[in-house]
């Protein structure tokens, strides 16, 4: 007998019976005109060339020939689904903003799920972060936390994150994915390292997107009504238990069904089967920041639990899958400078680059306009402003009211009370060099106190098999690097490369390194190894 089917693969049907006792729709042009014939065009007789008045036709091609967007730049590959935010935990003592302002309050959400360096057809079930992007529909306009499903991440400073997308991408000849590329960059930056650790260690492959954690990653600042203001971080933890795949699982479905992840997000909402995650902060007031052995707002690094305890928030919830996956979720945008009174960029460097560059990418990929589209819309508040015209408006324009400002006819007007908190900056501008020179002890705690045994080895593993196809003199400069966290990181990674570089007669045997290498300085030892 064959297996039952799930309820992603019987969505035509579930359509169809929605229909049972109406009408079937008029077949029409994009124009609205009833259409006679949908599967003959006009030609000159049975046999001859078709004609250019077949406007039926020529409707439905042109509209084929420009159905694509552009695909997002990273993230590509995603599933989204909405659902409700309710807070159970009071934390009006740190934070204004109207979504928290009291217990049991709830807020429409929109969340996004995805790889990073993926195209959109791409496998989920690789070893790559995962994205998990939250769209709150606030009062006050929305919020989005658009972070990973990692509470850091691989670089400090957004000068570099073009380079390091394109050394996750396509080589520029070869339009291959490139271990090279990959690894020396990785080798460069020991900030990496923290991440690149939890990229290979176990949660590096997630079982889906219900049964993982999602993390704002930077700092950010809270304030308060009273004007007071502390740094904050965002954690979701998955009420489902966190779950990954081994990279032997993952490799087979990448084959079996690389849409995993879409599907069991759909298949699970579908049957009532809801996935939640808690919400929780951690705070840290300014003088703790100033204080603090760690940089607070470098998102390589994060902070530890045991001095800032996660403070309980609220839940959130996903109940409702797309009903359009193209106006639902591919055309769904993100914007970390999306924020609501209350909830302000710290000055974590790469939250700052950011806030540039995904309202600048929204512009690209979807147009100037992007704001009217129904999902992307603050929908719980109106917005009156002063921007006007660009491509594909589709709301009144804001029909006769006043496009400049200031003016003298009551159009909108400012609200001094939902001032920005003031911030005292006084420093020499300059391009300071953000290299650090502890980019290991939070790794080294991790591969020491946060692993076990067996999940070290797996760790050292799973990088061991990809690094392994890096040219000798990175796999050197990388063991370096994993030496300074452990020797004995250094010493797994190392002793399984020899294995591999012993089968491949173009590649010396690699010797563990012993001596620390000076971080950016290293790049120069290039010539000699
Ligand atoms: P704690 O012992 O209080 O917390 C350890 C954290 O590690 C938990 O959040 C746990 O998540 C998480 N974790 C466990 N296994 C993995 C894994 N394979 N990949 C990623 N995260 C994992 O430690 P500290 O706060 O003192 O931090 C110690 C180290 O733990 C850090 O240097 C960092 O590497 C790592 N870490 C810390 C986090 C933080 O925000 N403080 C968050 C995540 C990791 P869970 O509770 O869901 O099991």
């Amino acid at each position: 007998m064959a297996e039952p089917r799930d309820r992603a693969s019987e969505q035509l049907k579930h359509w169809q019976s929605s229909r049972v006792g109406k009408n079937v729709d008029c077949l029409t042009t994009g124009a609205g005109q009833p259409v006679g014939d949908k599967l003959n065009i006009i030609t000159a007789g049975p046999r001859g060339p078709l004609l250019v008045q077949d406007s039926v036709f020529l409707d439905e091609m042109a509209h084929f020939d420009h159905e694509r967007i552009p695909e997002r730049v990273v993230h590509a590959k995603g599933a989204g689904a909405f659902g409700f935010f309710e807070v159970t935990h009071d934390i009006t003592r740190y934070c204004k903003a109207k979504l928290f302002q009291q217990i049991g309050k709830r807020t429409s959400v929109s969340v996004r799920f995805s790889t990073v360096g993926g195209e959109s057809g791409s496998a989920d079930t690789v070893r790559d972060p995962r994205g998990f992007a939250c769209k709150f529909y606030t009062e006050d306009g929305n919020w989005d936390l658009v972070g990973n499903n990692t509470p850091i991440f691989f670089l400090r400073d957004p000068f570099l994150f073009p380079s390091f997308i394109h050394t996750q991408k396509r080589n520029p000849q070869t339009h291959l994915k490139d271990a090279d590329m990959t690894w020396d960059f990785f080798s460069l930056c020991p900030e990496s390292l923290h991440q690149v650790s939890f990229l290979f260690s176990d949660r590096g492959i997630p079982d889906g997107f219900r049964h993982m954690n999602g993390y704002g990653s930077h700092t950010f600042k809270m304030v308060n009504d009273r004007k007071e203001a502390m740094y904050c971080k965002f954690h979701f933890k998955t009420n489902q238990g966190i779950r990954n795949l081994t990279t032997e699982t993952a490799n087979r479905l990448a084959s079996e069904d690389p849409d995993y992840g879409i599907r069991d997000l759909y298949n699970a909402i579908a049957t009532g089967n809801y996935p939640s995650w808690t919400l929780y902060i951690q705070v840290m007031s300014f003088q703790e920041a100033q204080m603090h052995r760690w940089n607070p707002f470098d998102v390589t690094k994060i902070w530890p639990h045991k001095e800032f305890p996660l403070i309980p928030v609220g839940q959130l919830v996903l109940n409702k899958n797309p009903v359009n996956y193209f106006t639902d979720v591919e055309q769904l945008a993100f914007d970390p400078s999306n924020m609501p009174p209350g909830i302000e960029p710290s000055p974590d460097k790469m939250l700052q680059g950011r806030l540039f560059s995904y309202p600048d990418t929204h512009r690209h990929r979807l147009g100037t306009n992007y704001l009217q589209l129904p999902v992307n819309c603050p929908f719980k508040c109106r917005v009156a402003n002063y921007q006007r015209d660009g491509p594909m408006c589709s709301t009144d324009n804001q029909g006769g009211a006043p496009n400049y400002y200031p003016n003298s006819f009551s159009a909108p007007e400012t609200q001094p009370v939902v001032l920005e908190h003031c911030l005292a900056v006084t420093n020499d501008v300059a391009r300071y060099n953000s290299s650090d020179d502890d980019d290991y002890s939070q790794v080294t705690a991790f591969y020491q106190n946060v692993l076990n045994a067996d999940e070290r080895l797996r760790l050292c593993e799973n990088l061991a098999s990809q690094l392994k196809d890096a040219q000798i003199f990175i796999q050197n400069r990388m063991a370096q690097l994993l030496t300074k966290v452990h020797p004995d990181y250094g010493a797994q990674v190392c002793s399984m490369l020899e294995v591999y570089n012993s089968r491949c007669p173009q590649k010396a045997v690699i010797k563990t390194y012993t001596r620390h290498p000076s971080d950016r300085s290293i790049s120069t030892e290039k010539a000699n190894l």
